[in-house]
């Protein structure tokens, strides 16, 4: 391990204890599985009620699910077969046996229960998967669904990803989220007690959003003390409706050293507890336009890294329970 990542091992076990300045899911999933587990993004064919006209239409200023989910770039194919190519591809990248079935683009909790179930029993079938990861919108979790999600949370290692993105509404306004911090709120709290991780995803560096602004994101995740966060920057990829903000000089993106110590600032606020399963969030160079950075994933992991080190910082360091 990179001696720079150590910090002092007389704080408490856990992450902290192994060396880490954040709760990492890389961590995370070696204490839970005891090795290594890679995740598997699935298409299940899903919409999105953002997109098909029930919310809105259009989708979210930042959205083209191509350009976050490799599994929605290559051609259509069944849950098995996209199972067994991913199985194939990280078991020789990486040599693990073990993996998550991540239903990553769309919204992945919308539509017919029954078509859902079958969606999630084909994600579950496959003996080497140990987990189900379920992406989607705050707004699209009605009570059957959500006993749905109840009833595989018995069957398997679930966790439920909502897209939130920032507790403001003006900037959810400005994302065309077509849903309010509310939605999330309740979203939230009809999970409670059913047996699945509750997870978030945030975006730092939403225009008009200042330092304390996201912080107040990141205090507000600590408070209602949710599993796990997924942080990532703006950006923008093309055809979507921030390409044209962009073509028009109207929005300025995050330089790297800005994102890092606006991360390490939220990362700061966040309970010790809650497991950061990404930080930082790009697309293929052929989806990309900017910030061009934000490509090398390592580089921007290892400055993260090295902000926390030179703050003698740490992930709940400003957490306030
Ligand atoms: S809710 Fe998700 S899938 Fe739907 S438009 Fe927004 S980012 Fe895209």
């Amino acid at each position: 391990m990179n001696p720079g990542f150590l910090v002092d091992q007389t704080r408490p076990t856990g992450w902290k204890g192994a060396g880490w300045r954040y709760h990492a899911y890389s961590f995370y999933l070696r204490q839970r599985y005891g090795g290594r587990v890679q995740r598997i993004s699935l298409d299940g064919g899903m919409s999105c009620p953002n997109v098909d006209g029930q919310v809105g239409l259009g989708g979210c200023i930042f959205c083209d699910n191509r350009s976050f989910s490799p599994s929605r770039r290559g051609p259509e194919s069944s849950i098995p077969a996209q199972l067994e190519a991913g199985i194939r591809r990280l078991r020789a990248r990486f040599g693990c046996e073990r993996f998550v079935a991540y239903l990553q683009p769309s919204s992945n909790t919308y539509g017919d229960v029954a078509r859902l179930r079958e969606i999630y029993d084909q994600a579950i079938s496959h003996p080497q998967v140990v987990g189900l990861a379920i992406g989607t919108r705050p707004d699209c979790v009605p009570e059957p669904v959500l006993d749905l999600l109840t009833e595989f949370a018995e069957r398997t290692c679930l966790s439920v990803e909502f897209g939130l993105q920032t507790i403001h509404e003006q900037s959810l306004t400005w994302l065309q989220r077509g849903h309010d911090y509310g939605d999330f709120l309740r979203a939230v709290e009809c999970s409670r007690g059913r047996g699945y991780r509750i997870g978030a995803h945030v975006i730092l560096g939403i225009p008009g959003e200042t330092g304390e602004d996201m912080q107040a994101t990141a205090r507000e995740l600590a408070r209602l003390d949710l599993d796990s966060v997924k942080i990532h920057n703006l950006y923008a990829v093309r055809n979507t409706p921030l390409e044209a903000l962009v073509q028009r000089g109207e929005v300025r993106f995050m330089e790297r050293p800005e994102f890092v110590c606006v991360a390490a600032d939220f990362i700061e606020s966040l309970s010790p507890r809650m497991v950061i399963e990404r930080v930082g969030g790009s697309a293929p160079p052929e989806f990309l336009i900017e910030p061009t950075w934000c490509r090398d994933k390592a580089g921007l992991q290892a400055a993260l890294r090295a902000e926390l080190v030179r703050r003698d910082s740490w992930q709940g360091r400003h957490w306030r329970s």
